[in-house]
């Protein structure tokens, strides 16, 4: 009898609090996981321009990054110039 009511009371408290914030959390969660695991490659637009990309996959955010200055800014980079503006983070062993 006790522990029925102590289970219903439990799902209460858990159901109300994290059904708003369960998205955010495992999102946070999910990246923090794979940032361990493997490095993230972010570059990003020199100011003003706030455009930056993030992705796990290198030639990903060189892809975006090169589109973005072709549209934004009739700029044609090599993937060099791209490269270059690539930053590696979290590699951690
Ligand atoms: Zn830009």
């Amino acid at each position: 009898m006790k522990n029925k009511m102590l289970a219903g009371v439990i799902t209460l408290a858990l159901a109300f609090p994290f059904a708003a914030l369960r998205a955010d959390e495992a999102k946070a969660k999910t990246e923090d996981h794979k940032e361990a695991k493997e490095p993230t490659y972010a570059a990003a637009c020199p100011s003003p321009c706030e455009f930056s990309v993030k992705s796990h996959d290198k030639k990903e955010v060189a892809a975006v990054l090169k589109e973005h200055a072709k549209s934004h800014h009739h700029m044609d980079l090599s993937d060099k110039d791209a490269d270059g503006m690539i930053k590696e983070h979290g590699a951690k062993k």
